[in-house]
């Protein structure tokens, strides 16, 4: 099988060959049997981990009854989705359904440079360690020089990025469209911003008619304990985007704003976008996460994951400096190099990722049990050990 992948797919990732071939709740299982604990939901996609039955029974049932029909005609499950979003952001949201992550922040991109250029505004300024996506303009507005290879020139126009949220003001000027920001940056390294630096450039926004676009691609549908890490902040930004965790593992993204009016019939589109299958999926997604947050499970997950993390490096000062991040979105800076220590778990059978920064990410799923996270750090103990 291998082989067969390495002759017909293209390498564009750096590839583990562990095969999974199921999954129930936290765990893995590849095709000899052996179990994983699941500590990355994928990347931070299967919030209500593997194999969860109301998700395959809403999935098998929607298959049934109807796929697809065009965003020509009406989709009720979209309709009843974009209220739901809504709903859980507490202000009144107009929403676009796309299919990931970068071509939720394409929408928002082109939204909020049809806003700005009535006034003659187009940049969008973006922060350092950012991570965007991978389509070009998303690549551009990534705010990492390795991402900017020249030999995928040229990039699309309009975008620079700066070290922090002081310089995002500074910077700003009467050609500046849009912030664009993570508020706890993924990739880039689990990078918590902070929450009144955030409100005040959320004012300096408002004051100076910049639209803020908050990436909420990671961050978003309780994955820092609230629905959205804006409401952690104190913030309503003009422009959200969605994606990873939002469908419990079938792709789909969403861009939420206040600004309803922008965008006329025809300016902007997806031939898959807010399907019946994934807005069906995502409301079950939403209603089950909700039923988690208001029986006090996420937030008690979240205490005692943060308490796990905090022994782990207590106990092994010399691998870890200091734990980082917000709610069930963590990240452990290290003093050796971090790939080599992800490799380590996964020897032992936990599952965690690589951040910027030499960071190691914790992602689980918000529906994780005690006893998988006991059993995750137990193995994470021995291959620290
Ligand atoms: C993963 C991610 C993206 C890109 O999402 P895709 O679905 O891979 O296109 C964009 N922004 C952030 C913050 C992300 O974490």
């Amino acid at each position: 099988m291998e082989k067969m992948d390495k002759t017909y797919v293209l390498r564009t990732y750096a590839r583990d060959y562990t095969h999974f071939i199921k999954g129930k709740g936290s765990k893995l299982f590849d095709a000899d049997g052996k179990d994983f604990i699941d500590f990355t939901s994928g990347i931070g996609v299967t919030s209500l981990g593997h194999g969860n039955k109301h998700i395959a029974k809403v999935i098998s049932k929607q298959a049934k009854k109807l796929l697809h029909t065009s965003n020509l005609f009406l989709i009720a499950p979209q309709a009843k989705l974009a209220k739901k979003i809504s709903e859980l952001a507490g202000y009144e949201l107009g929403v676009f359904f796309a299919n990931s992550g970068a071509e939720a922040n394409e929408g928002a991109i082109k939204l909020a440079r049809k806003y700005g250029n009535k006034h003659g505004k187009n940049h969008i300024i973006t922060l350092k360690n950012s991570f965007h996506g991978r389509t070009l303009a998303t690549l551009k507005a990534t705010g990492q020089d390795d991402f900017h290879d020249a030999s995928f020139s040229p990039f699309v126009e309009g975008f620079s990025f700066v070290n922090d949220l002081d310089a995002l003001m500074q910077k700003a000027d009467n050609k500046t469209a849009a912030f664009m920001i993570e508020l706890v940056q993924g990739e880039g390294g689990v990078n918590a911003l902070d929450k009144a630096k955030v409100q005040e450039v959320a004012d300096f926004c408002k004051e100076k008619d910049i639209l803020l676009i908050v990436d909420e691609v990671q961050t978003g549908v309780f994955r820092t304990g609230k629905f959205l890490a804006s409401q952690y902040y104190g913030i309503e930004p003009d422009i959200i985007t969605l994606a990873k965790g939002l469908g419990g593992g079938v792709p789909i993204g969403a861009v939420l704003t206040k600004h309803k009016d922008i965008f006329k019939a025809g300016e902007h589109g997806s031939t898959f976008g807010g399907g019946f299958l994934v807005t069906q999926t995502a409301l079950k997604v939403l209603e089950r996460l909700q039923k988690l947050q208001k029986q006090k499970c996420l937030q008690q997950n979240i205490k005692y994951f943060d308490k796990k993390l905090n022994s782990l490096v207590k106990r092994f000062p010399h691998l870890f400096e200091k734990t980082k991040g917000l709610g069930l979105m963590r990240g452990v800076k290290c003093k050796e190099d971090a790939k080599l220590l992800v490799q380590k778990a996964h020897k032992k059978r936990v599952l965690v990722l690589k951040a910027g920064l030499n960071t190691m990410r914790f992602l689980p799923p918000l529906n994780i049990t005690k006893k998988e996270i006991d059993e995750g750090f137990k193995r994470l103990e021995k291959a620290f050990s």
